[in-house]
């Protein structure tokens, strides 16, 4: 498996940002907009109150997009490059990273939604082939891990599997039917995700959710027959937790080794990240946490990888705005 990686094409992370519009309650508490995108892959920090700063005000990507950018527009060039190699057969994970109410989930749901609509219409377009397209999702709080689709799975298992890698046991997978399907589905993991959420009404800033959809096809001329091949890959929309969570931690230094609270799943994701931009050299410590386990197949090797950093363009949330850039700069 090394020979087939140090041959593989180079694929560098695709890292995007997209800014918010302020909420009508931000504009009705007089917050002001600090943040504006002044071309297609800078965007400028413009509060001169604040000069003297130590931080850049300009910070560059593959592509930013402004307050008023259709979530369609995220998803045709932020995305769909990425969440298509799926059908064929590479696999890949699109990251929705930010601050709790920057828009991660706004932004995730609807790239979901509109990934799935190609998928069908490209399985449409290809007859040729039988695709079988399968629906799992779960959430991963506090290093445990539960099943969306059944709100009595509460402690999945990871399980390692010498041919498949680590597999999630008994998640709930549904075959999906159409577009259709996907929008009932994705309701249940909402519903499934607000029960969680009266025990501890921070558990959906604190959790991550993993929407997964593994594509399986075959040419139909060789349906059943000895010769036929199955292609199999997954692709996977991951909706993280604030990231105010990893800031936290990081502030707090050395003391998160000695058991305070932090977000493991979220600080390892960092790390495997920043490697990964680096060329993927050297170790990868993928079995840290929970997520980067789960993710593995899909981070390293052939797979492709598109971060959508999510910001808030509010005055009073520069701190973690810039947090953000910072992660997303050591992405890129
Ligand atoms: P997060 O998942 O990061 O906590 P949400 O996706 O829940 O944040 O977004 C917070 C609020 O802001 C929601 O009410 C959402 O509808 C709204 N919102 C987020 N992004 C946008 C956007 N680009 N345009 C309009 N409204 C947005
Ligand atoms: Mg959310």
């Amino acid at each position: 498996q090394k020979a087939q990686m140090a041959g593989a094409r180079e694929e560098r992370i695709l890292v995007v940002v997209r800014l918010r519009p302020l909420s009508d309650k931000e504009i009705v508490a007089d917050e002001v907009a600090d943040w504006e995108c002044i071309n297609e892959s800078t965007i400028l920090y413009r509060n001169t109150l604040r000069e003297g700063s130590t931080f850049p005000s300009a910070y560059t990507f593959d592509r930013v997009f402004r307050g008023d950018a259709l979530t369609k527009q995220v998803y045709e060039e932020g995305a769909k490059e990425v969440a298509l190699s799926v059908v064929s057969g590479v696999n890949s994970s699109i990251f929705a990273y930010g601050q709790t109410s920057s828009g991660k989930t706004y932004t995730m749901t609807g790239i979901t939604e509109y990934a799935v609509a190609d998928i069908f219409d490209y399985i449409n377009r290809h007859e040729e082939r039988a695709f079988v397209v399968k629906f799992s999702a779960i959430e991963i709080y506090n290093e445990a891990i539960r099943d969306l689709l059944n709100s009595e799975n509460t402690q999945l298992r990871l399980r390692d599997d010498p041919e498949r890698g680590t597999t999630v046991e008994k998640v709930t997978e549904e075959v999906l039917r159409d577009w259709n399907h996907l929008k009932e589905l994705l309701a249940i993991c909402e519903a499934q995700r607000k029960i969680g959420e009266t025990s501890s009404n921070e558990r959906s800033s604190r959790s991550h959710q993993i929407i997964r959809l593994t594509i399986e096809s075959s040419a139909r001329e060789f349906l059943g027959k000895e010769n036929s091949t199955t292609l199999a890959a997954s692709v996977n929309f991951v909706d993280l937790a604030g990231s105010e969570r990893a800031s936290q931690a990081l502030s707090t230094g050395e003391r998160l080794k000695e058991g305070c609270h932090i977000n493991r799943s979220l600080l390892t994701l960092s790390t495997v990240v920043r490697k990964l931009s680096k060329g993927r050299q050297g170790h990868i410590n993928y079995r840290d946490s929970k997520l980067t386990r789960i993710l593995q197949p899909c981070l390293g090797g052939n797979a492709r990888t598109a971060i959508i950093c999510t910001l808030s363009p509010a005055r009073s949330h520069v701190e973690q705005t810039r947090n953000t850039l910072l992660f997303a700069c050591c992405a890129k």
